[in-house]
């Protein structure tokens, strides 16, 4: 794992022993020596983790970081404070600026390395999810990183997998009001909850009489559904060895017993925030994507869908050696309707047009708005007979039953022309499809429409 890791201290011996550790596991540095530095060296970009002093003159960390998680262009760094020992109140101000996490001094190397390579890890996500989102041309993605979730309030649902009872209750009490705390004193019961609940994070302790932790971390992993799911050993003094596998395995974050409260719940907040900021990341670039093929009118696949996946369904049905077909419709004389019952009017029929178009092809079948009042159906595995007939069951159902417009319950009669085309043994390609499809449409307009007119294969 690379990185680039900004350290801002303002003593330079603190600067140079941090930067040396982390040098030492290939991390790329960066140094300042004060805040507005630090400032500039983000918004330059390229920061993956910033290690921020929180005692520094004239502007000190919490400030720093105040001002980074309130820009837009660097809210999304993570932050790790670096506060003197056992100031309690300096992490409780750490979090509430918007630090990701704190280390304290002296800082202790395990603990460093998992931080920084945990809020690497999520922060490389939280990258790619960005590119992909403005790939996809998001529009908002910038607001939706500045946002402060409303959901950040609500109680995280989490699940703790730990046998011994005055442990559990003693973290259950530690934890009353600020986390919905489920427990699991079985691992494989645990694993099966796991999977099953949505939980945001889970915890598991180290200390069963009779399993192995690590393998309960790496099935969590390995499964679809727990793949993002944090998790935090509880883990014994002395166990150094198995935290570093763990952190190996892909865990998030460790706490040593015995635990201390303030930790407790600031890690699990931390863990909690990044997986809320993620998943919404995560459902908006979905979102976007199906907008994207999607028409808005009418819920059919959209022509920048179709372009794209025609000649998927064309080379495929070639390949195998098997038919496809594609028909054209286009409402007939639909400027008419737009003049006689509005643009509105026009839109109405549009979408119930689109609901009987559905309704007559199958599940496999690509239906499309090609634009305005045309629209395109692929047809796999569909010679030109049967899509001759199929094109004609469309084209009667259009007829036969008129088409409500506006809310005062008035209806009209609504017809369709339709061209079908298919694919041709020998040399064919996806343009030749779509012309004859187009050429036979226009056969069915000319020839009086209401009809369908098929180019034989
Ligand atoms: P033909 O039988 O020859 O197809 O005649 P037509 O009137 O259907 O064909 P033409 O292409 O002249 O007109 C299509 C009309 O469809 C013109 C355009 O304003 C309208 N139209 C295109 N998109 C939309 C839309 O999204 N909503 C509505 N209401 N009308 C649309
Ligand atoms: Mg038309
Ligand atoms: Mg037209």
């Amino acid at each position: 794992m690379t990185a680039r890791i900004l350290v801002v201290d303002d003593i330079p011996a603190n600067v140079r022993l941090l930067e040396v550790r982390l040098l030492a596991e290939y991390f790329e540095v960066l140094t300042a020596t004060n805040g507005p530095d630090a400032i500039e060296t983000c918004e330059n970009g390229k920061v993956d983790v910033v290690l921020l002093d929180v005692m520094m003159p004239d502007m000190d960390g919490f400030e720093v970081c105040r001002r980074l998680k309130s820009d837009p262009a660097t809210s999304h760094i993570p932050i790790v404070m670096i506060t003197a020992l056992d100031q309690v109140s300096d992490r409780v101000r750490g979090l509430d600026a918007g630090a990701d996490d704190f280390l304290t001094k002296p800082v202790n190397d395990l603990q460093l390395m998992t931080r920084v390579k945990s809020l690497v890890r999520l922060k490389t996500l939280t990258d790619e999810l960005r590119l992909r989102a403005s790939t996809t041309r998001n529009i908002g993605i910038e607001e939706l990183l500045s946002r402060n979730f409303a959901a950040e309030d609500t109680m995280p649902k989490v699940l703790l997998i730990d046998e011994r009872q005055s442990s559990f209750e003693r973290i259950q009490k530690m934890l009353r009001g600020s986390a919905d705390l489920d427990i699991a004193t079985d691992p494989h019961a645990g694993f099966f909850q796991a999977a099953e609940t949505p939980y945001e994070c889970v915890m598991i302790s180290t200390a069963f009489s009779d399993f192995d932790p690590l393998r309960l971390c790496s099935q969590l992993r390995s499964l679809d559904r727990t793949r993002f799911l944090p998790i935090i050993l509880l883990a014994e003094q002395g166990e150094e060895g198995r935290l570093v596998r763990g952190l190996e395995l892909g865990i998030n974050d460790y706490l040593m017993r015995p635990i201390d409260q303030q930790e407790l719940t600031a890690r699990l907040r931390t863990q909690i925030r990044r997986k809320r900021y993620n998943d919404q990341l995560r459902a908006s670039v979905t979102q976007t994507i199906e907008m994207a093929v999607t028409d808005g009118l009418t819920g059919l696949h959209n022509r920048r869908y179709l372009d794209s996946h025609l000649q998927t369904l064309f080379d495929r049905a070639v390949a195998r050696r098997r038919p496809l077909s594609v028909m054209i419709t286009d409402l007939d004389r639909f400027k008419a309707i737009n003049d006689a019952h509005g643009h509105d009017g026009g839109d109405d029929v549009l979408r119930e047009f689109a609901r009987r178009l559905r309704k007559n092809v199958r599940g496999i079948d690509l239906a499309c708005r090609f634009g305005g009042e045309e629209f395109v159906v692929v047809m796999p595995d569909t010679d030109g007979v049967v899509a001759e007939r199929v094109a004609e069951r469309i084209r009667a159902e259009i007829a036969q039953l008129p088409f409500a417009v506006g809310s005062e319950g008035e209806t009209i009669e609504v017809t369709v022309s339709v061209g079908v085309s298919s694919v041709l043994k020998g040399v064919d390609t996806v343009a030749g499809l779509m012309k004859r499809a187009d050429l036979a449409l226009y056969e069915a307009k000319s020839g009086g429409r209401n009809r369908v007119v098929a180019k034989a294969a």
